[in-house]
This record gives structure tokens, sequence and C-alpha cells, in this order.
């Protein structure tokens, strides 16, 4: 064999896999299509990522966390979710669940250039940029991959975060199921007169979603949704525009806003793999589950997928086991598919909840909102589940 495993893709889950790998007497190659200046010094692209307890754990164990900047890190202390024009609100509150916050938000350049430098301190990680896996071919005695440059590479396992349009998931013959919400996300950093107290809000507003995540100072990222034949038109709006807009959408508790980063946009589709492993194959990271971002879970679960992954590995390693057989790779699918299952699809069930606006939804909506919000048990609930701040008993492991 040329490697023990080949992973596909250096975004934020095939890095931290790679991290994962650091520690282990493996032999790794990542693969990553673009450059090596544009994994190295990654530019700021519009994503502030709201990572949970657990999530921080793994980047600390990992040793990548401490490769971010604590001055970049804002914790989240409070998140309260309006119901369009209505009065029903559900807030959930960091020192009433007894913890320091809810989450931290980091920007999502910051995290990979954190995971790419950590990966560089390792010794048995090879990086090669600016080509594509084409192919990948397994039996049950070894892997191969073609890469663009026309050569093949033979590994025991091959792990692909090839981004939710994974090509090489279809390739292995693997399904999903594809969600196209035909909505768009627009991000951009916005200043604002008052403080934001460290409470994200999101307004689920008829026809658009509106969300505030608020960062260190009087700044916070402004995440508007809207439907994709409106993409053109928000882009476009000029900027005194799109100040009043956000000022006003956000009932003027911020005072008056201002943009000040460049607006981004992401199509918003969502997939769930119908399976997570083939014969010497694994997927992790968005190839896996591709997240709707609203609430927040994608990298999170990227990291947790990835993370069962090497403990799986580690574990054979331990035994004298093959990596790469049925055995290790079942144990991680399992695990993979409790994590995230319900996340998946609770949230696809959330998000269709909150942007219909048919007349009935809107009333089972209110009665959500209510009985979420006056059942303190449930609240923790959910507080716990979204922010693994706590075993939930949602994850049975
Ligand atoms: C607006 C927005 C907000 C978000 N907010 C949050 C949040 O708050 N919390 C959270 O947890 N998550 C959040 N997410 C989700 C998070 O950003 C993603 O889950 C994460 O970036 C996925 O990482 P990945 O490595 O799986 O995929 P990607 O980032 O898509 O990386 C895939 C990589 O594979 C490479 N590649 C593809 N094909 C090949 C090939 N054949 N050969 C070699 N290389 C290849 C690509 O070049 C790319 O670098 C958000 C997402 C969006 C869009």
């Amino acid at each position: 064999m040329d490697y023990d495993i080949v992973i596909i893709g250096g975004g934020p889950a095939g890095l931290s896999f790679a991290c994962s790998m650091a520690s282990l007497d493996l032999n790794i190659l990542l693969v990553e299509k673009s450059t090596l200046e544009s994994i190295s010094k990654p530019k700021p692209d519009g994503r502030e990522i709201a990572l949970t307890h657990h999530s921080r754990k793994i980047l600390i164990k990992l040793g990548v966390w401490a490769l971010i900047d604590e001055a970049k890190v804002s914790p989240l202390k409070e998140a309260k979710v309006f119901d369009g024009g209505s009065d029903s609100l559900l807030n959930f509150d960091a020192k009433k669940s007894s913890i320091e916050a809810l989450g931290y938000l980091v920007p999502n350049h910051l995290i990979r250039a954190a995971l790419f430098k950590r990966v560089l301190q390792a010794d048995n990680v090879r990086i090669l940029n600016e080509l594509t896996v084409d192919d990948v071919r397994t039996t049950n005695t070894g892997a191969e991959v073609s890469l663009s440059n026309g050569k093949t590479i033979k590994s025991e396992l091959v792990v692909a975060a090839d981004s939710r349009f994974s090509e090489i998931r279809r390739k292995m013959g693997i399904p999903s199921v594809m969600k196209d919400f035909s909505k768009v996300m627009i991000t951009t950093r916005m200043s604002h007169e008052k403080a934001h107290n460290h409470i994200a809000l999101e307004y689920f507003n008829y026809g658009h979603t509106l969300a505030l995540l608020p960062l260190n100072g009087k700044v916070s990222s402004v995440v508007l949704t809207v439907s994709t034949d409106r993409l053109d038109e928000m882009l476009d709006l000029d900027e005194e525009k799109f100040n009043e807009m956000a000022s006003n959408g956000f009932a003027g508790k911020l005072g008056q806003m201002k943009q000040i980063g460049s607006r981004h946009s992401y199509p918003l589709v969502g997939v769930y793999a119908h399976k997570f492993r083939a014969t010497r194959f694994a997927l992790i990271g968005d190839a896996a589950v591709g997240m709707h971002p609203v609430t927040a879970h994608g990298f999170n679960l990227g990291l947790r997928g990835q993370d069962l992954l090497s403990l799986s590995i580690s574990r054979a390693l331990n035994n004298g086991l093959d990596i790469g057989s049925d055995e290790v790779l079942k144990e991680f699918e399992r695990k993979q598919i409790n994590l995230s299952r319900l996340m998946y699809f609770g949230t696809n069930g959330i998000v269709s909840l909150f942007t219909n606006d048919d007349a009935a939804i809107k009333q089972v909506r209110k009665l959500v909102l209510k009985f979420a919000n006056r059942f303190p048990p449930v609240k923790a609930l959910i507080t716990q589940h979204l922010t693994e701040s706590k075993k939930s008993n949602l994850i049975p492991f």
C-alpha cells in the first residue's frame, strides 16, 4: 500500500479527520482540489460557525482550539426566536441552563486556518493540492484512487469529505436524499449603535428569515434567507437600503445598523446519504450529512462524525484489526446514524414549520413556540441537545 488512508477533500471535515489521525501510527494522504494558498490562508467567507461545547472539546483534544485567536471567539449567551409579527417567542438563556455560554461563534476561515496549521505539524500526513480524486475502486483486500494527474494511489481505506455535492459518493453508488429548499442565505457583517449583549436573534418573518449572530464589540453577522428568485435583488440592494432593512428588521433593537463586510450567498440544499460506508470506504462531513444551517449543526456534526471514525480506527489498531474492515466501518456507521438522523430530519421539520406561511401552519407554529417556551423541561432538553452542553439522552451513547 502507498498509504494507510486517503482523505478526499481538505475542507473543515477532511482537515479535522487528518488532525485526528496525526497521533496514530498511520500514513495519511489528503487530496484537495483547491490551491495550497486557499487552504493555508483561507479568506473570510461570511460564515460564523456556532460551535457546541462538545465541538470545542474535540478541537481542544486535537490541539486546534489553541491555534484560534481567542479575541475572535464570541460567546453566545442567549438566543431568541421570534415568529413573524406575532408576540410568540422562544428564549434560550445560558444562565438558566447553568452553562457559561450556549455556544461559541468562530469565523469559518479561522477554524480552517487553525486546522490546516495543526495538520502541517503532523509528520504522518501529506497534502496534495490542485488535484482531484476522479475515481475510487475498492475490494475486500484494498482500495485504489485515481488522481487527475493520471496517478493511482493504493490504500487500506478511503475517506471522502468532498462536500454535500460529493461526486465520489455518487461514484461509489451511495444514494442520498436531497432537499432543495429553493432558498438562499445571504450573510454579511454589520456594526450597530446598541450593544447586542451576546444575544442571537432569529426572526421568522413571513416571506423571509432574518438572523443576528452577536460577535465581539458592537458587531454582528446578519443572515438573511430569501427565496432563490430574490437573490440578485438582495445582492444588488444598495447599502443604504440594506442598512435600513436590517435596522427595521430587528425592530430597532440594535439601533442604526451599518454593513461593514461584503455580502456572501449560499444556496440551501440539505443532503443525507443512505449509508455512510462501503467496502474500505467511509463518508464524513457534509458528504455524509449536509445540514440546513438554521440549527447551526453542519460542522458540529462533521466534527463528531470524524471523531467517531477516528475512535473506531484507533480501537482497531489497538486490537490488531484491519482499519478498513467492515467490522470497523459498521461500528462507525451505526454511531453516525444515531448521532445525525434525528438532527437532520428534525431540522428539516423545523424549517418547514417556520417558513410555511399557510394560516393553519402559522397556528401550529404559535402553539409549538408557546408550549416549548412555557415548559422549562422541554426547553432544557432542546438547549442541551442543540448546545451539546451535556450528554443529551436523545443521543444514545
Ligand atoms: C451560511 C452557512 C452557515 C453555517 N453555519 C454553521 C454553524 O453555525 N455551525 C456549524 O456547525 N455549521 C455551520 N455551517 C456548515 C459548515 O460550514 C459545513 O458543514 C462545513 O463547512 C462542511 O465542511 P466539509 O469539509 O464537509 O465540506 P466542504 O467545506 O464543502 O469541503 C469539501 C472540500 O472537498 C474538496 N473537494 C471536492 N471534491 C474533491 C475531489 N474530487 N478531490 C479533491 N478534493 C475535492 C473541495 O475543494 C473542498 O475543499 C454553515 C454553513 C453555511 C453555508
